[in-house]
């Protein structure tokens, strides 16, 4: 992968040029001590590599996203998206990232705005409530920023550092960081599938589940987690609005449906529900892991419900 050496205040200067056609997003610890996903104006605004409590899919997939209007007798689209760039995206992010392109392949909405994103990313240190799993592919990047070296992995990576050739040395063949690649998080066990469904009825639904409030905060800090509802909204004069929102799994109204019946009404059997689309996926990804062990949902779980500690009790025997 190719590779350049760079000088301490490059990625200030970095900065500084790719604001001049959009605007630059990344995490920033507040005074507060909460890291959010801010827009910022220089490099030295940013907490490099550190996991914001919200994930970048908020960029991508906004909590309230009106899809189209109908006013005046015609639809109207929602504005083209503005170019941007999420800068300094730590590895979980960016294979969170990799996961929802994979989801939302063939939504218009989605890929014109992820068309208008750049994402340079940075090496991170794993925290004691990461639990990255291994990898075999790199995270989706277009430039990758690690202490005095950055890569390029896209054409637009490319077009970025050849503006900034007057000051690089040749590139290198270099592999990404180490860490990139190689979490050891727990792995799920060989056959999951079949892990799963034996355990159905096992104690560990049921006592993780009576601990759950249903808050649904694990899901809403997840950077993979994606349901969706959607609402039309009509006002008064004619002019309609359909919106899609986030909805979370957790909801009792999630799986509600017409003439009062829930496919899920108590929290174990939504508890296990978003633990087998969170492991195990649904439709042509079944079988895809979505967990990019960034630790978010254990951190914002007001009872401790440690996604690691449920996967360590899968892999450890399933059904107890
Ligand atoms: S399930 Fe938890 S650890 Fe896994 S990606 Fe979602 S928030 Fe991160
Ligand atoms: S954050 Fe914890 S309590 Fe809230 S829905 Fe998720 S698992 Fe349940």
């Amino acid at each position: 992968m190719r590779s350049f050496a760079i000088k301490d205040d490059f990625p200030h200067r970095l900065v500084d040029s790719l604001r001049e056609d959009r605007r630059i997003l990344g995490p920033v610890t507040g005074r507060d001590g909460v890291c959010r996903l801010s827009r910022v104006e220089g490099w030295g605004e940013l907490s490099a590599a550190a996991i914001p409590l919200i994930p970048p899919k908020k960029t991508l997939l906004p909590p309230r996203d009106p899809l189209w209007t109908f006013a005046e007798g015609e639809y109207r689209p929602p504005a083209d998206p503005e170019p941007a760039a999420l800068v300094g995206i730590p590895p979980c992010d960016l294979y969170g990232l990799a996961y929802l392109d994979l989801v939302f392949a063939d939504d218009p909405l989605y890929q014109r705005r992820r068309e208008a994103l750049l994402l340079v990313g940075a090496a991170c240190t794993p925290g004691p409530e990461c639990f990255c799993p291994p990898r075999t592919e790199p995270p989706p990047f277009d430039l990758f920023l690690d202490n005095g070296r950055i890569w390029s992995g896209s054409p637009a990576g490319d077009g970025i550092l050849a503006s900034f050739s007057w000051e690089l040395a040749e590139p290198e063949d270099l592999p990404l960081p180490e860490a990139v690649l190689g979490g050891e998080g727990v792995r799920p066990p060989e056959d999951l599938e079949r892990t799963f469904r034996a355990s159905v009825h096992a104690p560990l639904w049921r006592e993780v589940g009576e601990r759950c409030v249903s808050c649904g905060a694990c899901s809403a800090v997840c950077p993979t987690c994606y349901c969706y509802d959607v609402v039309d909204e009509a006002l008064p004069g004619g002019e309609v609005t359909r919106i899609r929102e986030w909805d979370n799994c957790f909801f009792r109204s999630h799986a509600l449906v017409a003439g009062g019946h829930n496919f899920r009404p108590t929290r174990t059997e939504r508890l296990r529900f978003r633990f087998e689309h969170k492991l195990l996926g649904f439709g042509p990804l079944r079988g895809v892991s979505s967990c990019v062990g960034c630790g978010r949902c254990g951190r914002a779980c007001p009872v401790d419900i440690d996604v690691s500690e449920v996967l360590a009790r899968l892999v450890s025997g399933g059904t107890t």
